[in-house]
């Protein structure tokens, strides 16, 4: 088999423009999500790495911040064709490592409109603003540290770096170990379009050693991270010590509004995409369907004929629309929590424990359709990453609205109606950063959660001011 492990060994990092061995030793297993197969090992990086890195990109700030637009735009444009070329590696990558499926190319699509995302905002973007007698001057914040997960690292390494250089930052990249072949491929795109060096630094290592290296960091001014709620809470608490500026992407239990003017046929298809986003391995899948009492018969019947058009299987087979879990851990976890929804008196309408009979072994798991649940059970109210979704009834609007917004979480939210005014008054009740009425999407919109599902925003001019501190000068 030609793997990308093959073609580009893991036992390097990216620090001030070089490929280097790490100083870190600790050889991290990683798996093949097909089959459970040991596919290769990872060196990684430890805190004397993360040291140098953020040194490097140290350094590397004082010229960086002083460019001018049009530099960063080039800058940019030359990323962009530099990641664009290396598609096809990443795609690979992604379905060795995590399985993700390759009908789903949109994830390594989004890995290079992130970059023209960001050249088109900041081709409309102005750095000085007046207010009154004040010239406002948006300044970069300094050192950045982009901490991100392994589902879809390749996207969150560029999204977060494109906007980080249009601000004018110099960035310190910690990826997750489990992603070590996808940040492999993107690292040597990104190398090959010449930045000057240090301006990009990648040290993949453990959160806890390399992240929290990052996190604490006096020469670090901006932390972006996208993972789980539990670990942006210790990111945010190790961040304060030095005041950093911090934006957090965190967990989802998106709400997907089922109102009773819908098309059925149409709802019950875009919900279903809603919540197998990624093998519902996604912090915007929409994991709560909401239905109106009078047509959850209904509902079902045309969602279980529905649930065949998301196929389970090998990431490789074009049909395949969910693939494995990433790693054991995970499958057990969607497991305990397939196993919790029953012993809560949900119902199992598709789907149910174990793996399906045709694929044995690896980290599949059974896409799962719970009826019956109620907001208050535990599959209701934690994010468990895996194709497990729960339909909730509701009386009327109000009872809608009501259990949407009865989450610790507010990251998404999906509206389904004939009726888009309806759907927008809905939509504005919602307590969430994302609302998109049937399956409307637009990138360059704020991304970001209410409550716990985070702080801040990314994506366009809201995601740019992240990474940007205002300056009064008063004359
Ligand atoms: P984690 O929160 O476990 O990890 C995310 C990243 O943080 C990893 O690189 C991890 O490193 C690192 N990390 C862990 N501990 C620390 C620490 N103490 N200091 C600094 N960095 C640390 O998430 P997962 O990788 O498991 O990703 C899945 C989660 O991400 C889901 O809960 C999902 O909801 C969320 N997510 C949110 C998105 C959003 O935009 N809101 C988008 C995608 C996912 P290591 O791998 O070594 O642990």
């Amino acid at each position: 088999m030609k793997t990308v492990m093959q073609s580009y060994p893991v036992n390097q990092v990216y620090i001030g423009g070089n490929f280097v061995t790490p100083h870190g030793s600790e050889l991290f297993d990683l798996f093949n999500p097909v089959n459970g197969k040991l596919i290769g090992q990872v060196q990684l990086a430890d805190e004397v790495d993360a040291e140098m890195a953020i040194a490097a990109a140290k350094s590397a700030l004082p010229r960086w911040s002083a460019t001018s637009k049009e530099v960063r735009i080039e800058a940019l444009r030359r990323l962009q064709v530099s990641v664009a070329a290396s598609k096809v590696d990443l795609l690979e990558a992604v379905t060795t490592e995590y399985g993700a499926p390759q009908r789903n190319s949109y994830m390594v699509d989004s890995t290079v409109t992130a970059f023209s995302n960001m050249i088109k905002t900041l081709e409309e973007f102005d750095f000085t603003r007046k207010i009154g007698r004040a010239r406002v001057e948006l300044a970069p914040v300094g050192v950045a540290g982009l901490i991100t997960p392994w589902n879809s690292d390749a996207f969150f390494i560029a999204d977060k770096l494109a906007t980080a250089l249009a601000a004018g930052c110099t960035v310190v990249i910690k990826p997750s170990e489990m992603s070590a072949m996808q940040t492999h491929v993107i690292t040597k795109a990104l190398h090959e379009a010449g930045l000057p060096k240090g301006v990009l630094n990648i040290v993949t290592g453990r959160g806890d050693v390399v992240g929290s290296a990052i996190t604490r960091h006096p020469d670090v001014s901006k932390i972006s991270f996208t993972g789980s709620t539990e670990t942006g809470k210790i990111i945010l608490s190790q961040a304060v010590e030095t005041m950093k500026r911090v934006t957090l992407e965190l967990g989802g239990k998106s709400p997907s509004i089922i109102l009773d003017d819908a098309d059925l046929e149409e709802a019950a298809s875009g919900a279903l995409m809603a919540g197998f986003a990624n093998s519902g391995q996604a912090c915007v899948a929409g994991t709560r369907i909401l239905v109106p009492e009078k047509r959850l018969a209904e509902f079902l019947a045309i969602a279980t004929e529905k649930m065949a058009d998301f196929p389970v299987g090998d990431p490789r087979d074009p049909a395949t629309a969910i693939g494995p879990m990433v790693s054991e851990r995970q499958w057990n976890r969607v497991q305990r929590y397939i196993h919790r929804g029953v012993a809560d008196g949900a119902r199992i309408v598709v789907g149910g424990p174990g793996r399906p009979t045709e694929f044995p072994e690896g980290y599949f798991v059974r896409p799962t359709l719970f009826a019956d649940v109620t907001n208050d059970m535990l599959i209701a109210r934690e994010e468990i990453f895996g194709p497990v979704l729960s339909v909730i009834t509701y009386r009327d609007e109000n009872h809608a609205v009501e259990i949407a917004n009865d989450s610790t979480y507010g990251l998404h939210a999906y509206v389904f109606s004939s009726d888009s005014e309806r759907a927008g008054r809905i939509a504005s009740r919602l307590e969430v950063g994302r609302v998109s009425i049937n399956g409307a999407y637009e990138p360059l919109s704020p991304f970001g959660g209410f409550k716990q599902s985070g702080i801040g925003r990314e994506y366009g001019a809201f995601g740019l001011e992240g990474f940007l501190e205002p300056r009064s000068i008063m004359a």
